[in-house]
């Protein structure tokens, strides 16, 4: 058993439900995974400590094409520790580029893998330790969150298959706001916005848990601040390194408890119709959490709270106004058409969430996201 299966478990009930009038009592499980966090502006300065800390002697650098400048300068950072760059990652994780990078960490003798870069790459880190349990750092430079899981996704014809594995959960991560400065401002807000989404279902996951429930509304309300004020300023280093902070806390969130309707949308829009995936996530969680408020009253006073907003809903729909972020569906290219079968995939998989999956109040959600109009319950 190593380090990353779930600890066991500090307070053990069943379930956990939001707390009711009539239920006041706390019902939950609560597990935690083991990974070592280094925050802080420079912090990748820090690298070769860390890769000592891991008793690693050769560390291969993953990036993407374009972010191929930045994995060098961690390259350099590293000397002799290092075993060089492999700069194929992709969105998605194609299994074709998981084997060559699997091959490759092999044929240099990789004892590490550093991923820098967004969810993507770090994917790419986790399909190599998935097979070899090579340990991995990673260095995030959006906020989408995927360093704090243990989930993995990889693509196989037009399949993406994703689980849950230990062994693929970054050993230690590296948040650094200043490696940040060059994601484009539209990228940031959708990114900041997909992390928010994982906080707010979070806060009304099934195996959700008081401590998670405390990140995820702090998550809400650091990202929200942050990105505000990257808005008011692109150069606000404070405010950036507040959205890391946020993204860190929504990160964990994703890691720790179940995702209902708003992920599983976004899967199928994303997998079924090659819709971008921070965009999507933009898009459609202020219909999400709208369709969800009834059943989830307590969540939502929680996002509303975060977002400084009288709703959830209509706080993330404004939220994503102020930033100038899409807010239709048909702005990324999915057609009206489509909306039917979007709607039939997404119920063809049964799936926990805290109202029930109906086809007809699903169908609206889609029609008004597509729209881009106000989010209705
Ligand atoms: P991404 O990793 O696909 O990056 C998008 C583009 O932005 C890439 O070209 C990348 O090189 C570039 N980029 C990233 N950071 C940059 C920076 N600071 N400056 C300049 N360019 C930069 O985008 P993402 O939104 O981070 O990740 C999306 C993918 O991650 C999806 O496939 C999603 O399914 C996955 N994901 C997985 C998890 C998980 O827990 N497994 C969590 C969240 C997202």
């Amino acid at each position: 058993m190593t380090e990353h299966h779930h600890a066991p478990p500090i307070i053990t009930k069943r379930h956990h439900e939001p707390k009711r009038a009539c239920d006041d009592m706390y019902q939950f499980t609560y597990s935690t995974q083991a990974s070592r966090v280094v925050f802080g502006a420079g912090s990748l300065n820090l690298i070769q400590e860390e890769v000592d800390t891991l008793g690693a002697k050769r560390a291969l650098v993953l990036c993407t094409p374009e972010q191929r400048a930045q994995a060098e300068v961690v390259s350099s950072l590293l000397g002799p520790s290092s075993a060089g760059v492999f700069a194929e990652a992709r969105m998605h994780v194609p299994i074709e580029v998981a084997r060559r990078a699997r091959e490759h960490a092999k044929s240099v003798q990789a004892d590490c893998a550093v991923a820098i870069g967004g969810g993507s790459t770090i994917g790419l880190g986790k399909a190599i330790a998935l097979e070899s349990a090579l340990p991995i750092i990673a260095i995030p430079t959006t906020y989408a969150g995927s360093e704090m899981t243990p989930i993995y996704g990889i693509t196989e014809g037009n399949l993406k298959r994703t689980g849950r594995d230990p062994r693929v959960l970054p050993r230690t991560v590296l948040y650094d706001p200043e490696l940040l400065v060059g994601l484009p401002a539209k990228l940031a807000f959708v990114s900041g916005i997909n992390a928010i989404a994982h906080a707010a279902e979070g806060l009304y996951a099934q195996d959700g848990n008081p401590v998670m429930s405390l990140m995820a509304e702090e998550g809400i309300r650091a990202l929200a601040n942050g990105l505000r004020g990257l808005k008011r300023n692109p150069r606000d280093m404070t405010a950036r390194s507040e959205s890391l902070y946020g993204a860190w806390l929504c990160g964990m969130v994703l890691g720790n408890v179940g995702m209902a309707l708003h992920h599983k949308l976004c899967h199928t829009l994303g997998g079924t119709f090659d819709l971008p995936h921070a965009e999507t996530h933009t898009i459609v969680l202020p219909h999400a959490l709208a369709y969800n408020s009834v059943a989830s009253p307590d969540a939502m006073e929680r996002i509303a709270r975060a977002l400084g907003a009288s709703a959830a809903a209509d706080g993330i729909y404004e939220l994503a106004q102020e930033l100038g972020v899409p807010s239709a569906l048909r702005d990324l290219g999915l057609k009206e058409e489509d909306l039917d079968r979007a709607c039939e995939i997404a119920m063809s998989n049964p799936y926990w969430n805290p109202r029930a999956i109906e086809a007809a109040p699903l169908r609206a959600l889609l029609q008004r996201a597509w729209e881009g109009s106000r989010p209705a319950p």
